[in-house]
């Protein structure tokens, strides 16, 4: 467990503090366990200006984890490994799979790694490439999940997701992963876009953590096309689990966090580019 309190900036997300430039995707910073650590990197274009303008430089950066391999979290992956050639980097094997999102009347959507920043991260030297395959911790109280058990009856990777662009083979993204880090205060968990499920992922960070306190949640929940039944499901799991507060960005859904917002006597604040948790 770390003694200190961890500092947590938002770099990426849908929205934006002034000054900062919003995209869809997400990319946090994160200073804890005595590491600098990059979590995603946003869909591209943000990263770059907003951690020169946040002075968040990449270069610093010890380490970074990428939650799954979808185009709005690693698209800055050739920014970054430029910037810091020698950090080092843990994912699931899992992220340079092809997949697309199938909406009726719609061409399919190709959502994979874009091929370019798969080259810069599949060429690097197995020293630096580090596949996360069950919980890692990557700096003293800072985890990696790896794979999340997908448990609950009603949590499902929250969209129409696909390996091929037929829409044969459904895409469980079992390379989501989220970050715990252990604090005094209990776990803060910060999720990519939560494919696995909210419930299934502070279930699991509780279990393998061993902490049964979780002091905060930060992240994308995925909850846009959640059913009523799953929203009040994950609203009953939040208030029995009682973080302290709730920070849901990035593909959450308006609705989803107004519904929490409304449901929950916790704090429950939209997160944007530029929120500082510390
Ligand atoms: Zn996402
Ligand atoms: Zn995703």
């Amino acid at each position: 467990m770390n003694e200190s309190m961890p500092y947590v900036k938002i770099l990426v997300d849908n929205r934006a503090a002034p000054g900062l430039v919003a995209e869809h995707g997400f990319a946090a910073w994160i200073e804890a366990g005595g590491k600098k650590i990059l979590f995603d990197c946003g869909q591209g274009a943000a990263l770059r200006p907003n951690s020169e303008r946040t002075a968040c430089d990449i270069v610093h950066a010890d380490l970074w984890v990428l939650s799954h391999g979808h185009y709005d979290h690693t698209g800055a992956s050739d920014y970054v490994l430029e910037r810091n050639p020698e950090i080092q980097v843990y994912a699931h094997h899992g992220i340079f799979r092809e997949r697309y999102s199938l909406h009726p009347e719609q061409p399919p959507k190709e959502i994979s790694m874009p091929s370019e920043q798969r080259l810069v991260v599949a060429n690097l030297p197995d020293s630096q490439l580090h596949w996360v395959r069950e919980p890692l911790q990557v700096a003293e109280g800072v985890w990696a999940s790896g794979p999340i058990p997908r448990n609950h009856p009603l949590e499902d990777t929250g969209g129409p997701f696909y390996l091929d662009s037929e829409g044969h083979d459904a895409d469980a993204i079992p390379d989501d992963q989220a970050l715990w880090i252990e604090t005094p205060r209990g776990l803060l968990v910060i999720c990519g876009c939560c494919h696995s499920g909210l419930i299934n992922t502070l279930d699991y960070a509780r279990r393998m953590s061993g902490f049964d306190k979780v002091w905060g949640i930060i992240g994308g929940f995925h909850l846009k096309h959640a059913s009523e039944e799953r929203l009040t499901a994950t609203a009953a799991a939040l208030k029995e689990i009682a973080p302290d507060f709730i920070t849901p960005c990035h593909c959450t859904g308006d609705a989803a966090i107004e519904y929490l917002k409304e449901t929950l006597s916790i704090p429950v604040e939209s997160g944007f580019a530029g929120y500082v948790v510390d």
